[in-house]
């Protein structure tokens, strides 16, 4: 994903809204930095809500000018408050707040810093994405929705988690895709806004369910979609949700 600027969910660049205020490069002020705050955490809270985690698994990063705000470590979503803003700067450097940022600050850091159109990151331990990841290298086409991910998602090697090991690997895995899995761990998306990249996330774990449940019936294996079959549909992406 080197230098590759975030795609929307239909193909596009940056036509969702994303968080107005703050863009990458510009200066973080306090409202833009408070309203991207209540965005992360009520998308921290749909992960656990709609059981893409479990417990205080996870974590979201959303980036308001130079500023990264993150999920504290081990915090459960439902008690943050307004006060437990926690921001870092692109080096990692803690600018915002006391409690201790994500332990996965390195994967979040990585994409920011390779993508200056990355606005928002989620990752997750959502349960059909991670067993994905135990059994192949690359999840393979089964959807079109394949295509709004930039191509089939590859396997990010495993790594503990935290390390930078595990960003590296993670940063490979992305190239020319907006989300990766990561082996026996979970999985990683972002976009130009919360709401972009949780929905790659929700597609994600979509349509790692879908090829299990197919691939899971004696006798039969998927049928794939070409290679020229998803260069269609990321065209028709491009112009998805669009009011002529
Ligand atoms: P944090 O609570 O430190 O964000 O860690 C959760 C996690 O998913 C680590 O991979
Ligand atoms: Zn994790």
């Amino acid at each position: 994903m080197t230098n590759q600027r975030a795609t929307g969910a239909d193909g596009t660049e940056g036509t969702d809204p994303g968080p107005a205020r703050g863009g990458a490069g510009e200066p973080a002020g306090e409202g833009a930095r408070e309203s991207a705050w209540a965005e992360l955490v009520a998308t921290a809270r749909r992960t656990v809500a709609d059981g893409l985690v479990v417990g205080t698994s996870g974590n979201v990063s959303v980036r308001v000018g130079d500023t990264v705000l993150v999920t504290p470590s081990g915090v459960p979503y439902d008690r943050l408050t307004p006060a437990d803003a926690t921001g870092v700067d692109l080096d990692g450097r803690q600018v915002l707040g006391t409690l201790v940022p994500t332990s996965e600050l390195p994967m979040h850091l990585a994409v920011y810093r390779a993508d200056p159109g990355a606005r928002a990151v989620v990752h997750t331990h959502a349960v059909h994405a991670t067993a994905v990841s135990l059994l192949v290298p690359e999840l393979p086409p089964v959807h079109y929705m394949t295509a709004a991910l930039g191509g089939p998602v590859r396997v990010a090697p495993y790594a503990a988690y935290g390390t930078d090991e595990l960003a590296r690997g993670m940063l490979d895995a992305l190239a020319g895709r907006t989300g990766c899995l990561l082996r026996n761990h979970g999985t990683l998306t972002y976009g130009t806004s919360l709401d972009q990249a949780y929905d790659r996330t929700a597609q994600l774990e979509w349509m790692c369910r879908l090829w299990l449940t197919a691939a899971s019936v004696p006798g039969h294996s998927p049928s794939l979609l070409t290679p020229a079959q998803l260069a269609e549909a990321a065209e028709r992406l491009r112009g998805y949700g669009r009011r002529s």
